[in-house]
């Protein structure tokens, strides 16, 4: 009985740290710069922001596959891009109204918890990409699903392996503020990437378009050592400019056509 209650001590003690190491340390990011847009669904026809379209860019190799937050009226946080799913208003409906609608491919909504756990079993090179909603309905709200998405993160110890991209430059400072040492990356292509580093964002994720516009942001971003990134980039001739240009991630809902090009540009 006491040999039981000592081995049940030191499980339970080391079998934590066991998962925080095989989670990080093993870790390896793909050596190509393609993201997945809410995953790999397009060419298999499955629901964008679906966990099979997330295991789909972990089984193309993709460096990382993007996905979208939002949280109900009671507080669950929830996988979907738009703020309305089937008709129902995200933030002023239950997680129970929301979940009763199927994806297309008879999934049920994930919980974030449920996408996390899904993106990190067996998975050593994809990131997850996460993509905090601005609310709808105030600031304080989006800074505070911004803090339940963190702490849901370091509780499955996965800090290394998520990346934090956001609309709202104030939901990127609050995880900044909470979590120096995370990796966020700014979606509006309003603030030149000086600004960036001065913030302590890591990455500048444009529109590509904004790079067009401000080429010489490209520069000023790989001087300042902020990471390049753009979405949605689903041209061939677009992704090839940006790979020629040095870019460190490419967005897109076209990974296979992405990876592709890339084997023939690296080389
Ligand atoms: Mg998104």
């Amino acid at each position: 009985m006491r040999y039981t209650i000592c081995l049940l001590l030191f499980t339970s003690m080391v079998f934590p740290a066991c998962l925080k190491n095989v989670q990080n340390k093993r870790f390896k990011a793909a050596t190509n710069p393609v993201v997945a847009h809410r995953g790999a669904w397009k060419t298999k026809g499955l629901p964008e922001n679906s966990i099979a379209s997330l295991r789909a860019a972990i089984t193309l190799g993709c460096v990382g596959s993007e996905f979208d937050v939002r949280m109900t009226a009671d507080d669950s946080l929830i996988i979907n891009h738009d703020p309305a799913w089937h008709n129902l208003s995200i933030e002023k409906s239950r997680y129970a109204e929301i979940t009763q609608f199927p994806l297309s491919n008879g999934e049920k909504l994930p919980t974030l918890r449920e996408y996390l756990l899904a993106g990190a079993h067996q998975n050593p090179h994809t990131y997850l990409v996460c993509e905090i909603k601005p609310s709808e309905t105030s600031k304080e709200r989006g800074q505070r699903i911004a803090a339940r998405v963190l702490a849901l993160v370091h509780e499955l110890h996965l800090e290394k392996r998520v990346v934090y991209i956001s609309f709202d430059y104030d939901i990127l400072k609050k995880i900044l503020e909470l979590a120096p040492q995370v990796h966020t990356q700014y979606l509006e292509g309003d603030r030149n990437p000086a600004q960036l580093k001065a913030d302590g964002v890591r990455g500048a994720d444009f529109h590509h378009s904004v790079y067009r516009d401000h080429p010489d942001w490209v520069s000023i971003a790989q001087q300042n050592h902020i990471l390049l990134n753009a979405w949605t980039v689903n041209e061939k001739s677009d992704m090839e400019w940006l790979m020629n240009a040095g870019f460190d991630y490419i967005t897109t809902n076209e990974p296979e056509m992405a990876l592709d090009l890339w084997e023939k540009i690296k080389n």
